[in-house]
């Protein structure tokens, strides 16, 4: 039985490249800017984070240049675990608490991935940090944000875009007539091939009934508006 929660609980995904600000490694003043408006917000809501790891490695990417695939997914879990710490340290000297939980044990710098005590910790008011995706190659993260979101009770996944501020009914960078949406069902997103994040992840929350929230980072206090439920982006429903 699932205990009543109190107050709205939430999972962002942050991708690599909203950490690295579009470029290789992290961007630290991007990253201290997004801390402060995750911290702007979690006095009234529970978040849960998780951090890609494209700003430093991509394994299809590596693969694709000769290296073997797990190998080279290993390598893209380690980074989403450097930039994990790296928002850590803003969330802190923003004043939050937070802990970091990796898929991949290493104790000096995260605890295990421990999914009661994840939600125990956002009880307390703690941010929690998900790094090294599932700890399984030929995964992506927008999966792992799919299922870490289902199985500590998010409401809502909340996607953050950098460059786009939501789902278009085609590319808004090549169509002048391309048009925002402010619903779309997963069915649509899937059968119209609408790539906002991968198609297994958007099978895992349409099956579970978990709606999402796609977003663009740069209208100002973005995410302290979308982790608060404010109405933006567009929403993918069930
Ligand atoms: N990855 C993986 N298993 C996971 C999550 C990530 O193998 O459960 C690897 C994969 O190589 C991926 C890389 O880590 O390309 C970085 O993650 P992702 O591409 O999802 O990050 P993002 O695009 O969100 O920055």
């Amino acid at each position: 039985i699932q205990p009543e929660k109190s107050r709205r609980r939430v999972l962002l995904k942050l991708s690599g490249e909203v950490i690295g600000g579009g470029k290789l490694g992290v961007d630290p003043e991007t990253v201290r800017a997004i801390a402060k408006q995750i911290a702007a917000a979690v006095s009234d809501v529970e978040v849960a984070i998780v951090v890609g790891g494209g700003n430093f490695f991509r394994g299809a990417e590596l693969s694709q240049s000769g290296m073997d695939r797990s190998r080279a997914d290993y390598m893209g879990m380690l980074g989403t675990v450097m930039n994990c710490l790296a928002l850590q340290d803003f969330l802190e000297q923003a004043g939050v608490e937070t802990r970091v939980q990796s898929a991949i044990t290493m104790g000096q710098v995260a605890e295990a991935y421990i999914p009661r005590r994840a939600i125990r910790h956002m009880e307390k008011g703690r941010v929690v940090i998900f790094g090294a995706g599932a700890g399984l190659p030929y995964f992506s993260t927008d999966t792992v944000a799919a299922q870490r979101a289902l199985e500590v009770h998010a409401d809502v996944v909340l996607m953050a875009k950098s460059g786009v501020d939501g789902v278009y009914t085609s590319d808004p960078k090549k169509d002048p007539t391309a048009e925002k949406l402010d619903v779309l069902s997963y069915d649509d997103a899937l059968r119209r091939d609408i790539r906002v994040m991968d198609q297994t992840a958007m099978t895992m929350c349409k099956d579970n009934n978990l709606s999402m929230v796609v977003f663009g980072m740069e209208g100002e206090g973005n995410v302290t508006r979308a982790i608060r439920g404010e109405t933006l982006g567009t929403l993918v429903t069930p």
